[in-house]
């Protein structure tokens, strides 16, 4: 977008152009979708199932900085964070509603291709976009979407039902994202004090991906369908696994032990996290945007995940009087805290 003169003004197109352009695009895929776009509001048919509704918001220079990240890669990401938490109910999402509040300084090709980013999350995941709106903003972009999504009653899984001896698990692996954003961050600060030296990003494919790029576990969703499993208790890794299994913890009344060692971390993110002399096991329990799962299974159900690569066994739920423990590689129990992470975040913003 280095030419500025092949670009259009926002202004050029107007809302109504604009929703036009946007609409010409999307392409309906569940049956629960009567109405889309194009009316005042989208009529849905969900029959006898329970909805499940979730909105985020992601302010510019708050949630996300553009010097970095791809227009094309926000609007994808922006989904993907509704969809996670639509899967972490143990429910499919089916349809999304994307509101953007955009200032003069974004053209037509940007917004082109931050829907783009969307409507490919939504290929994808099989889900619709059915509405929103579109209006200006005094200081960038803001970008809100509802997802919503079905579930039977009975398949629905909350964070507050885990048991006493539950076993903790967790999809994936943990704190590449945290690593993604401190690589994208490292490389904004030479770049600023020397905007000669290019960014040296190579081999950090997969460490970018987990930042840039999350992909919300709808593959799980279909697993435990699989599997036959119902987890006790469920929620999606946003803020790192510190303060998700302090949720699950207290909305069940329990504490969990945490064992260290036992905490998925993928080899390039431990790699990173050294060079940076950042301790890998923190970046798990604090770094958050990786977008796992992190749920806990009865025991008895311990044979129908022992052998899935999708999963690791990573603690047990105890008590409430025992706490939040990680149990570190020498066998010490320290005590798990949510301050850490909350003092440990402000340095993204
Ligand atoms: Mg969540």
């Amino acid at each position: 977008m280095s030419n500025k003169d092949n670009l259009t003004q926002l202004s050029e197109l107007g809302e109504f152009g604009l929703i036009q352009r946007i609409s010409e695009k999307i392409k309906l895929n569940n049956i629960s979708t009567l109405k889309g776009v194009g009316d005042d509001a989208a009529v849905l048919d969900y029959n006898k199932d329970q909805i499940i509704v979730t909105s985020d918001m992601l302010l510019e220079n708050v949630h996300f900085n553009l010097v970095y990240v791809p227009l094309k890669h926000l609007g994808y990401k922006a989904v993907m964070v509704n969809l996670s938490d639509v899967y972490a109910m143990n429910a499919k999402p089916e349809q999304i509603t994307v509101a953007i509040a955009v200032s003069s300084r974004f053209t037509v090709e940007a917004i082109d291709a931050l829907y783009d980013g969307i409507l490919l999350a939504c290929e994808k995941f099989g889900v619709d976009l059915v509405g929103g709106d579109t209006t200006s903003s005094q200081s960038g972009l803001i970008i809100s979407i509802t997802a919503i999504g079905r579930a039977n009653k009975n398949e629905i899984v909350y964070r507050n039902t885990a048991s006493k001896g539950d076993l903790v698990c967790v999809t994936g692996d943990l704190g590449g994202a945290y690593m993604g954003l401190q690589l994208l961050e490292r490389e904004k600060e030479i770049f600023n004090a020397n905007p000669g030296i290019q960014p040296s990003l190579d081999g950090n494919d997969y460490i970018l991906g987990r930042q840039l790029k999350p992909i919300a576990r709808g593959d799980i969703y279909e697993i435990f369908k699989d599997l036959k499993l119902m987890p006790t208790a469920m929620i999606d890794v946003s803020d790192g696994l510190s303060s998700e299994i302090m949720h699950i913890g207290f909305g069940s009344k329990l504490g969990a032990k945490i064992v260290e060692e036992k905490i998925p971390i993928a080899p390039e993110t431990i790699n990173l996290a050294k060079e940076m002399n950042l301790d890998p096991t923190v970046c798990a329990m604090s770094g958050g945007e990786d977008y796992e799962l992190l749920f806990t299974i009865n025991p008895d159900d311990y044979d129908k995940i022992k052998n899935s690569p999708d999963f690791t066994v990573i603690g047990t739920m105890v008590d409430e009087a025992e706490g939040f423990l990680l149990i570190s590689r020498d066998g010490t129990p320290v005590g798990i805290e949510s301050q850490g992470y909350n003092a440990f975040l402000k340095s993204k913003e």
